[in-house]
Order: C-alpha cells, then sequence, then structure tokens
C-alpha cells in the first residue's frame, strides 16, 4: 500500500458562512471619526433593555448551585427539559392552528441541542443523505453551513417582499426532484421580519404533501410578532405532513450564548417512524457527537419556558415596537429606500433602489460607503442570497437606530440623482 509522501492533509469540507464572510469583505474601517454604529449582529445581548429576567438567570444559577448537574446526562437531553419543552411547544399551539390538527408533543418527541444550530444540523444531517438536496429560504438564515459540512446540495426558494415575503409557490414547487428530502420553512423569517398567515402555512404543507417531503420548521423567532399579529405554529396545521419544529432559547429569552436548542417532532402518520427509518432514534444517536448541551442550563428550562413572567415577553416586544416605528417613520422618509414593514423577529429589510443613487452600484457598494463614510454597518443583502436589500437589527438600541437614521438620511441626499 503506498504511504503518505508529505504534509499534505487535505479536508473534505468547507463550511462557508455567507454572513460572516461579508463582515470580512467590507472594510469595515471607517473614514470618519463618527463613532462606529452596527445594525448588523443579530445579538440582541447588546442593548442594555434586552436582558435575560432575574428569574431565568436565577434558574440557571441555582440548577448550578444544587450539585445535581455536574454529571454526565443523556446524550438526547435531560428528560425534565424535554418534558418541558414539549409542554411549552403544545401551549404555543394550542388555539392556534386548524381544526383536526392536534399537536400533542411527548417527551419522546423532543431532542436537546447545543443551540438552534445544532439542531438544524442534527435534523438536516438525519433527513439528507450525502448527494441529496434540501429546499432553503432566499433571503435567508445561513443555512448551507450544514449542507455544507454535510456534502448536500442546497436549492433555493424565492420569498417575494411585494407578498409580504411569501413563498413563490410555483418556483418552490419546480425545485423540488427525487432526491429532495425536505423543505426549510422559517417562520418569523430572520431576515425578512415576515410572520406567516394560517392560509399561507397551509399553501406550503400542501406542496409537501405532494412530493412527500417532511418540513423543517425553524420558529426561533416563535411569538416574537407585533400588534395583532398571531404566530401560528407550522405543526398547528398539518394534519399529516411530519412537521419538524427547531426552537431554542436565543432569540426569545435574550440568551444566544447559552447554547440550548431543540427539536421537537410532530407527526400524527408515524411518516417518520417506519422499519427501516425512525427519526427520533437518530436524531438520538446523533446527539452522541456533542451529548447534549449543559446540564444545569437544560434543568432550568422548566421555570424558563413555563413560568417565566408574562412582562418580560411584553417588555421585549415594546422595545422591539418602538425601535421598529422609529424605522419605519425615519427611513420611510427618505428617497430611494424602501422600508418592508416587519411582522415580527429581531429585522427589518430595506431594499435600495440603486437608481436614484448617482455612484451607487449595488446594495453592496451601498453598505460599503455607508461605513466608509458614516460609520454604520447593515449587513447587505448579498448575505442573505439576495441582493438589493439590506438587513436591519431592530434590537440595536433606540439611541444608537436615531442617530444610523440621521446618518443614512445625510448619505442618501449627499449620493441621490440630481434631476
Ligand atoms: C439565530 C438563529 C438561529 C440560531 O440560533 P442558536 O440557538 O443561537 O443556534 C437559527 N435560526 C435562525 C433563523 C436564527 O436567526
Amino acid at each position: 500500500m503506498s504511504q503518505r509522501t508529505g504534509w499534505n492533509i487535505a479536508s473534505a469540507v468547507n463550511v462557508r458562512n455567507p454572513i460572516l464572510d461579508a463582515l470580512v469583505d467590507i472594510d469595515t474601517t471607517p473614514k470618519t471619526d463618527k463613532p462606529f454604529i452596527s445594525l448588523a449582529l443579530g445579538d440582541p445581548t447588546k442593548n442594555p433593555l434586552l436582558q435575560p429576567h432575574p428569574d431565568v438567570v436565577e434558574a440557571v444559577a441555582s440548577a448550578l448551585r444544587s450539585g445535581q448537574f455536574n454529571g454526565y446526562g443523556p446524550h438526547e437531553g435531560l428528560s425534565i427539559a424535554r418534558a418541558a419543552v414539549a409542554e411549552y411547544q403544545n401551549r404555543q399551539a394550542a388555539g392556534r392552528g386548524v381544526p383536526g390538527v392536534n399537536v400533542k408533543y411527548e417527551t419522546k418527541d423532543v431532542t436537546m441541542a447545543n443551540g438552534a444550530s445544532e439542531a438544524l444540523d442534527i435534523v438536516i444531517s438525519a433527513l439528507c443523505p450525502p448527494g441529496s438536496n434540501i429546499l432553503f429560504p432566499r433571503p435567508g438564515f445561513a443555512y448551507s453551513v450544514v449542507t455544507d459540512a454535510r456534502h448536500i446540495e442546497d436549492r433555493y426558494y424565492n420569498l417575494v417582499p411585494e407578498r409580504e415575503w411569501e413563498v413563490d409557490l410555483e418556483q418552490l414547487e419546480s425545485l423540488i426532484d427525487g432526491k429532495t428530502q425536505a423543505i426549510v420553512v422559517t417562520n418569523p423569517s430572520n431576515p425578512c421580519g415576515s410572520n406567516y398567515t394560517v392560509k399561507h402555512l397551509l399553501e406550503i404543507v400542501e406542496i409537501a404533501k405532494r412530493h412527500f417531503l417532511p418540513v423543517i420548521t425553524d420558529e426561533i423567532y416563535g411569538d416574537i410578532v407585533f400588534d395583532d399579529q398571531i404566530f401560528h405554529p407550522l405543526a398547528s396545521i398539518s394534519t399529516d405532513v411530519p412537521v419538524i419544529t427547531i426552537g431554542g432559547l436565543a432569540k426569545r429569552w435574550l440568551v444566544p450564548g447559552w447554547r440550548i436548542g431543540w427539536v421537537a417532532i410532530h407527526d400524527p402518520n408515524d411518516l417518520l417512524n417506519v422499519k427501516k427509518f425512525d427519526l427520533r432514534t437518530i436524531l438520538k444517536d446523533i446527539s452522541q457527537l456533542s451529548l447534549a448541551p449543559s446540564g444545569f442550563t437544560q434543568a432550568a428550562l422548566p421555570t424558563i419556558l413555563n413560568k417565566t413572567p408574562p412582562e418580560f415577553y411584553t417588555h421585549v416586544l415594546n422595545v422591539l415596537k418602538e425601535n421598529v416605528a422609529l424605522l419605519m417613520e425615519k427611513l420611510g422618509a427618505i428617497e430611494g429606500l424602501k422600508v418592508v414593514t416587519p411582522r415580527g423577529s429581531l429585522y427589518l429589510m430595506v431594499g435600495i433602489e440603486s437608481t436614484a443613487f448617482e455612484d451607487i452600484k449595488d446594495e453592496w457598494d451601498f453598505v460599503q460607503k455607508l461605513v466608509w463614510e458614516e460609520a454604520v454597518f447593515p449587513v447587505p443583502g448579498r448575505c442573505f442570497r439576495y441582493d438589493g436589500y439590506m438587513r436591519i437589527v431592530t434590537a440595536t438600541r433606540k439611541d444608537h437606530l436615531e442617530e444610523a437614521c440621521i446618518r443614512l438620511k445625510a448619505f442618501c441626499d449627499r449620493h441621490r440623482r440630481k434631476v
């Protein structure tokens, strides 16, 4: 057998995160000494008004102090944590769906993971053999880190800004072939800020049903919706198509650093539990890669999910709503920008009409020049595979948003095409 002849080490994986790549590709050194304002990071904890509730922190601290969670736990997660997630998801779905659907998660339906990110990884890895394909939304979150790592093909269905970022159903269906394994839906959406109606969710599930595809629904922003909006968990509208829900603490409880996420399986007809394929067992097996999130954080879940005072959620929504109102008013008045009203999540998308400007090629160029000249940094749409828009984080401190709007206006006025 031939031997290695040198240090020619090769990697079989090339994981690209288009969002992080952009942070590298954009020169973030302003040519002004104005203080830098980032509108880019989807981390609410930078805002002093968006801090976790003290009861939530205490739940983790007391689990840690108890000394009961220092050892290894089951790799699919602690059963008290899985039961708490099941209870939470059941409550969230109650009364939100269509008649005839009874969402009733049990402990066995829940697998714990290190954040929604790992939850996505274990589900996608379980459902998609190498060489198969999976459908992601465009614009969308950086789901391709999973498919890159697992040698799965990523395909993108379009969301339509003029229709509140609903799915272009025809184009979605045209992507499906015999090797398609699942459809991923993000609702409410990062980066779009949309929140789908029951009618639209039913249309998506109808396509999944026609092609025998499970739906993976990323509901990390579940219940972060504004005003008269209602968040409808996708599981609550599916009578037969298997729906696999991804959730986690990061966004709604404002603790992305805690790395708690989960998978919950809604499969009324047991289609994911057949002779050679039992999704619950496969998820449990894959969980051996990381052996579940830290025990004491999991142990706090019954308190966090089911006992956080309702005022906390209202407070978070009020902070976001105020910021959204400010952005809608200030950015809406700037010629050349087109703000799409967000219905939920922590973001809003702003369209950039490059023809309105004299020397701006596209949204990428807009963001680069904005950073150089005004030290304001939103995420260019290209990072979500969607040119012509930029994403603004609405969880940003209000005083920073106010100042950013002033600078954005000055920037646009300076570059606007003269008529
Ligand atoms: C933030 C985010 C995640 C990742 O959440 P973690 O729990 O921090 O891993 C997953 N999906 C979407 C759409 C997100 O915005």
